[in-house]
């Protein structure tokens, strides 16, 4: 597939990379329609962000249809999505109390992340591997982890 890859400051380039797939039964892939560029891609592409690395996928902000799923309950394949920045894992306390960019589960590199800025984040997509590393969505495929509890807690949200 095609994808918007960092390289250095001020270096980024669509290239061609090896699609994403499922690695655990809660993952979805979703196949991207639309992607923004954030201000928040800017402190990437301006090399303020540490611990990117030469061929990351960039992009956070993104939408479009499920094309494979790790299980058949919540979503099913068709259905379109709206992709939130941080990634929730929908069942820790911080998910559990709508707190999901603080999700206790989804950032391998919770404690690096701890130590250069005082507390830790979710992971979250395209976003450098203090934020988990995860590929993000200025692409034409993406992983997306959580994604059957994610919709749950859509649904669940007051109006
Ligand atoms: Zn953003
Ligand atoms: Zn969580």
């Amino acid at each position: 597939m095609k994808a918007l890859c960092w390289y250095g400051t001020r270096d980024v380039r669509v290239e061609d990379v090896p699609d994403p797939h499922i690695i655990n039964p809660r993952d979805v892939i979703v196949r991207v329609t639309l992607a923004a560029i954030c201000g928040s891609d800017v402190h990437l592409y301006d090399g303020f962000i540490p611990s990117m690395e030469r061929g990351d996928i960039l992009g956070h902000e993104f939408m479009g249809e499920v094309v494979a799923l790790g299980q058949k309950d919540g979503l099913k394949e068709g259905d379109r999505v709206v992709v939130p920045f941080p990634i929730a894992c929908g069942r820790c306390f911080f998910c559990q109390n709508q707190l999901y960019s603080s999700c206790d589960n989804s950032n391998p590199n919770a404690a690096a992340l701890e130590a250069l800025q005082g507390y830790s984040s979710a992971g979250l997509y395209g976003y450098s591997h203090l934020y988990g590393g995860y590929a993000g969505g200025q692409a034409e495929y993406v992983r997306v982890r959580d994604a059957c509890y994610l919709r749950v807690d859509i649904q669940t949200l007051p109006p």
